[in-house]
């Protein structure tokens, strides 16, 4: 085995089992197909980026926290838009 990569993100040393599937992905390269299935890490330009199991999580909790945001948005303006309905209702219903 060569000697360990160091992680991309925090130049941290990689777990033995981050830096198999980098060596996985890397080796798997000219074989999309099957580098779609396994691929974990994750990549610029299609080529996997080596990085540490916390670097890695703490990237996909950005990611996953990316994708709620996009689909909380109109759901917030939403709220917002019926919370503005249901004040509307109570003063108008205080006025009369
Ligand atoms: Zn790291």
């Amino acid at each position: 085995m060569t000697k360990l990569s160091r992680c991309a993100c925090c130049d941290g040393p990689l777990e033995p089992a981050q830096q198999l599937r980098f060596l996985v992905e890397t080796a798997n390269l000219d074989n999309p197909e099957y580098l779609e299935r396994i691929r974990v890490l994750p990549n610029a330009n299609g080529k996997p980026i080596p990085v540490c199991a916390g670097c890695q999580t703490q990237l996909e909790d950005h990611l996953a926290a990316r994708k709620t945001r996009k689909r909380a948005a109109p759901l917030s303006l939403f709220g917002a838009l019926s919370l503005g309905l249901l004040f509307g209702a109570l003063f108008t219903t205080r006025g009369a």
